[in-house]
């Protein structure tokens, strides 16, 4: 691991390097990407530096190396886990890539699109759509969140039902590695057996084995038809069934499912400007679905209101809504994508991103909730998302009218002990899609296997020996190392 030292590094040899716009000790200019997006971490840093090349990134990265410095990679520091913050020791070098923000090819014959890692997911939709082409990942983040962080917490969002999470859209990268040597692997190949999947041990590497500075994404033909309707039902369980009918009925067509309880959507109505509820029914239960398909025609609109028709006859959905166009699905999209704003507004949370296999989350869902709701009385937890992929965000929050700052001081630690006790007694994980960051370092630790940590560790010290990139992420420490 890195040695402490008190010398004062050349920094002059890097602002010569990276000029006044790609450098700065301004502690105005560095505030704002300090703190993380919850707001849980406060850091400080040595300089902010900001490359707009290959080159300047493999400068940075040389320069740390040699003088031992921490580098923390950052994109939109939209992460959940605190994961692209430095710690308080001042010794990190902030390094924001979202200088690189240059949309490199798009290779329409390979249904493919190279871009550099500060480029926000919102711009890669827009630039895909211009040439009839689509990049399937969405998520509530896309206005800030960049492909270097996407790939480096491997997300997930609203459409890994049909298209995987990251990993499965990543078709190759570029980076740089701790020792500044370049890895450049853009070419699209679908198939490459050159040993272990080095594009893949980047991907949800969290900065920590290297800076991604460009990524070939996989694009998908551009829908002609979409349906996205808001239904209201009875529990994750009648969700869950809905799901597998609708696949029955329209095969590979479901793109989106994401549940919504009553409670996140109360809070989205009350704390987000210009939202309202789709239904005249209150359910308990709700279900964002979006179907697609690429050909033209209104066959899909047709099937889908039929399976609807079917269902609510059946008594197995209580009341739904159909989006009559682009706008009112997109309404329903704001409602789903800002629970967690609207969880923001109403006061901090302990916040669990678990997955458990698909078929036990219903059940994981109601009986978790009413075992914690029975261990911490008077806790109301919010669990709303991706149930079509196992995974949901089981957020506790406190009690009504308390001061939710001090429960989560004065609690947060036993309640996310106990939820993620319940999660490796289903069988699952206590990070689906976030990341590990340093929120979940400590309870990483606590309750993975030997075997994992020892093997993450073996990886990350065969190729970062220094301990440089993104020291104090998602690596539990091992007894033997000392904090750089
Ligand atoms: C409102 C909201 C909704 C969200 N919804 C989802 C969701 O549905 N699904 C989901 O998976 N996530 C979701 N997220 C979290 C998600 O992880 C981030 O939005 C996104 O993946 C991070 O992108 P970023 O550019 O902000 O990365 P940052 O937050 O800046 O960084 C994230 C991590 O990646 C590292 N990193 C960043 N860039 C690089 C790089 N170029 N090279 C190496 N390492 C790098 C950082 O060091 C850090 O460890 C959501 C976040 C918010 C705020």
């Amino acid at each position: 691991m890195m040695n402490k030292s008190d010398a004062i590094p050349p920094l002059e040899e890097l602002a010569a390097i990276l000029g006044t716009r790609g450098f700065s000790r301004d502690p105005d200019d560095m505030a704002p990407w300090l703190t993380d997006w919850r707001q849980r971490y406060q850091g400080r840093a040595l300089a902010m530096v900001s490359p707009a090349t290959l080159a300047e990134v493999v400068a940075v990265v040389r320069f740390a190396a040699a003088h031992r410095l921490p580098i923390v990679p950052q994109g939109g520091n939209t992460s959940m886990v605190a994961g692209a913050v430095p710690d308080d020791s001042g010794r990190a070098l902030l390094l924001s890539m979202r200088r690189m923000n240059k949309i490199r090819s798009i290779r329409q014959a390979d249904n493919a699109m190279v871009v550099e890692a500060g480029v926000i997911l919102t711009h890669v939709h827009e630039a895909a759509l211009e040439v009839g082409l689509r990049f399937p990942l969405s998520l509530g983040a896309k206005g800030s969140a960049t492909i270097g962080g996407l790939v480096s917490t491997n997300a997930g969002g609203t459409q890994v039902l049909r298209f995987g999470p990251m990993r499965a859209l990543v078709l190759g990268i570029e980076a740089v590695l701790p020792d500044g040597s370049v890895i450049e692997s853009l070419a699209s190949l679908r198939k490459d057996n050159r040993g272990y999947d080095l594009r893949q041990l980047l991907c949800g590497a969290e900065g920590t084995l290297g800076v991604v500075t460009a990524v070939t994404l996989r694009l998908v033909p551009v829908l002609r038809q979409r349906v996205v309707a808001w239904v209201g039902l009875d529990s994750p369980q009648a969700a869950l069934d809905l799901l597998r009918r609708l696949e029955q009925r329209l095969g590979d067509s479901v793109e989106g499912f994401e549940l919504v309880p009553d409670i996140a959507l109360e809070l989205v109505l009350r704390h987000i400007p210009g939202t309202r509820a789709p239904l005249a029914t209150d359910c308990p239960w709700y279900v964002l679905v979006e179907c697609g398909a690429v050909t033209a025609g209104d066959e899909l609109q047709m099937a889908f209101g039929a399976v609807l028709e079917d269902e609510i006859n059946a008594g197995r959905v209580t009341d739904a809504m159909i989006a009559a166009n682009g706008a009112q699905a997109e309404a329903l999209w704001h409602l789903r994508d800002s629970i967690s704003e609207a969880e923001r507004h109403d006061g901090t949370a302990a916040k669990h991103d678990v997955s458990v296999a698909v078929s036990d989350m219903p059940r994981f869902v109601m009986e978790a909730a009413a075992a914690v709701e029975q261990r911490f009385p008077g806790v109301r937890v919010i669990a709303f998302g991706h149930l079509g992929d196992g995974n949901v965000h089981f957020n506790v929050r406190a009690a009504l009218g308390a001061d939710s700052q001090a429960w989560l001081v004065r609690e947060g630690h036993d309640v996310t002990a106990f939820v993620d006790d319940l999660v490796v007694k289903a069988g699952g994980s206590l990070s689906a899609e976030h990341g590990i960051g340093q929120i979940k370092l400590a309870e990483f630790a606590r309750i993975s296997e030997p075997a994992r940590l020892n093997m993450l560790r073996a990886i990350k010290q065969a190729l970062d020996p220094h301990g440089i990139m993104n020291p104090g992420k998602l690596l539990p420490l091992a007894p033997e190392d000392s904090i750089p």
